[in-house]
C-alpha cells in the first residue's frame, strides 16, 4: 500500500473538482500541496459531453438565484459575488467565450477547449493527478483526513489536511457519477435531502402522444400536482418523443416533481387569453370553412399535431370533413385544448437520462463558506450540494463558482493554521 500527503486533496476531477483544484493551488501557493483524485481512467469526461459537445459553461444570469432551486439556494448570490463569473474565469485560462441567448459557449464551439484549458493548467501548476482511482472510504484521524482508495493498481492511502468533496451527484453514471460516496458520507454525520434525476424528459401516455413524435411545439409548460395546485413553469419548445414531451422547459420541471400523480399542463398559444383564442378559432372556421379539418390550424401549428388536438378535445368527427361541420361545442372544446393540454406524468426520466441531481447535501451541514459544519476540514462544491439549476449553463457555472470559493475557503483555514 503507497501512501500520499497533501494540503488540500479533492475528491472528484469533474467541473467543479477542476474548478477547485486549480484556485487551491493558484491562491494557495507553490507550497501548497494539492491532489485531485479521480476513479475514471481520464479527467472530466461529463464536460465533454455538456451542451451536447459544446459545453454551455455559464450564462450571463448565473449569480441570479431565481435560475436554481434547493436549500442551498441562498448561497448563490454571495458566493457568485466573490467568484468572478464564468466568462473570466475561463478568459484568464485562454478559453474565449461567445453568447448565444445570453448562454455561454467557448468560441471554439467545442467542449475539448474547456476541458484542455483545465488539464493543461492542473499540469502547469503541478497538481498531483491520480486517476483510476475511487474514493470509498473517509477517516477523521489526528487532525488529518485519510481518503482510503480502490485503484486499479493498488491501494492507496491519501492523508490530507483538508478535503474537498466534488464527487458530484447521481445523474448520468455513465460519467462516473454512480452516488458511490452518499453512502460513506452519511456514515460521518452528513445530512442529504431526498435525491431524485432533475432535467430529464417527462414520460406520459403513449396514447395520448400518438403521431406526434418528432414535433416540436414552443408554449407554456406548466406542472400541476394532483390536487390542481401549480408547483412550477417554463415557456420554450416542447419535443414530442413517443413516449415522453422533452426540450429544455420540460426538462426544467423534473426538479419540483416531487409527488405521484402530477400532471404537465401545454398552453400552445400563452400570448393569447382564452377568449382571444376563440375567436382566432372561429376567424379561421370562417376563413377555411371549406377547407378539411385536418388542414383547420395548419396555420398556427404543425398539420400533424391536428388529430392528437382533436382526440384529447374529444371532439370525434372525421377530419376529411370540412371545417364548417364544426359546432360551436367543439369550437370551445378545442380552444380549451389549445390552452391547456393535459399530459399526465408518469415518471420523469431516470438517472441515465438525466442531466443533474436534485437534492443533495443540505444546506444547514455547511457555512457560507461551503465548509461542514460537522466534519472540520471538509469543503463541498457542485452537485453534491442541493442546489439546481436550470438547463442554460447554470449548473456548469455553479460547479466551477463552487468549486473555487471552496477551494479559497480550504486554504484560507490552511493559512488561518
Ligand atoms: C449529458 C449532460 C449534458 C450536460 N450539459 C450541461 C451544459 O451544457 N451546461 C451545464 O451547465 N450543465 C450541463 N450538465 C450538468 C453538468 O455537467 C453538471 O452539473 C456538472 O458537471 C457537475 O459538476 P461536478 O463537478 O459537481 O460533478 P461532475 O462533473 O459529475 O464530476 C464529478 C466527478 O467525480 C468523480 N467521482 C465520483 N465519485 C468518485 C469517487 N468515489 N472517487 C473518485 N472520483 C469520484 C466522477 O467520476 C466525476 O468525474 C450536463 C450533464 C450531462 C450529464
Amino acid at each position: 500500500m503507497q501512501s500520499f500527503f497533501y494540503d488540500i486533496a479533492v475528491i472528484g476531477g469533474g467541473a467543479s473538482g477542476l474548478a477547485a483544484a486549480i484556485e487551491a493551488k493558484q491562491y494557495g501557493g507553490a507550497n501548497c500541496h494539492i491532489a485531485v483524485i479521480e476513479k475514471n481512467s481520464r479527467l472530466g469526461k461529463k464536460i465533454l459531453a455538456t451542451g451536447n459537445g459544446r459545453c454551455n459553461l455559464g450564462n450571463i444570469e448565473e449569480n441570479k438565484s431565481s435560475h436554481y432551486s434547493g436549500s442551498c439556494v441562498d448561497l448563490i448570490e454571495p458566493l457568485f459575488n466573490k467568484f468572478e463569473g464564468s466568462e473570466s474565469f475561463f478568459k484568464s485560462l485562454g478559453v474565449i467565450c461567445k453568447s448565444d441567448s445570453g448562454r455561454l459557449y467557448p468560441y471554439s464551439n467545442h467542449a475539448a477547449s474547456v476541458l484542455d484549458a483545465l488539464r493543461f493548467q492542473l499540469n502547469d501548476l503541478n497538481v498531483d493527478v491520480f486517476t483510476d482511482t475511487e474514493v470509498v472510504n473517509l477517516k477523521y484521524k489526528l487532525g488529518l483526513w485519510e481518503i482510503s482508495t480502490n485503484s486499479n493498481s493498488d491501494l492507496k492511502k491519501i492523508n490530507t489536511k483538508k478535503v474537498i468533496i466534488s464527487c458530484g451527484g447521481k445523474a448520468a453514471p455513465m460519467f462516473g457519477t454512480d452516488g458511490n460516496l452518499y453512502k460513506v458520507l452519511k456514515s460521518i454525520n452528513n445530512y442529504f435531502t431526498p435525491i431524485r434525476p432533475a432535467l430529464c424528459p417527462a414520460y406520459t401516455d403513449p396514447l395520448m402522444i400518438k403521431g406526434l413524435k418528432g414535433i416540436r411545439a414552443i408554449g407554456k409548460v406548466s406542472l400541476y400536482n394532483s390536487e390542481n395546485k401549480l408547483i412550477c413553469s417554463d415557456t420554450g419548445e416542447v419535443q414530442f418523443t413517443d413516449k415522453t414531451l422533452s426540450g429544455i422547459c420540460v426538462f426544467n420541471l423534473a426538479a419540483f416533481a416531487k409527488e405521484k400523480n402530477m400532471y404537465i399542463q401545454f398552453d400552445l398559444l400563452p400570448h393569447l387569453k382564452e377568449s382571444e383564442v376563440s375567436e382566432l378559432l372561429w376567424e379561421i372556421y370562417a376563413q377555411r370553412s371549406a377547407w378539411s379539418i385536418a388542414d383547420m390550424l395548419s396555420g398556427i401549428f404543425q398539420k400533424k399535431m391536428c388529430p392528437a388536438l382533436f382526440k384529447s378535445s374529444k371532439i370525434s368527427t372525421d377530419l376529411n370533413l370540412p371545417v364548417y361541420k364544426l359546432n360551436p361545442y367543439d369550437i370551445e372544446k378545442l380552444t380549451k385544448t389549445i390552452k391547456a393540454w393535459k399530459f399526465p406524468v408518469l415518471y420523469f426520466g431516470d438517472w441515465t437520462q438525466a442531466q443533474t441531481t436534485s437534492g443533495g447535501l443540505a444546506r444547514n451541514e455547511i457555512d457560507e463558506n461551503l465548509e461542514s459544519k460537522t466534519c472540520p476540514g471538509m469543503y463541498f462544491s457542485g452537485e453534491i450540494l442541493d442546489i439546481t439549476g436550470e438547463c442554460g449553463g447554470y449548473n456548469l457555472a455553479w460547479a466551477w463558482c463552487s468549486g473555487v470559493c471552496a477551494a479559497r475557503s480550504a486554504v484560507d483555514s490552511l493559512k488561518k493554521g
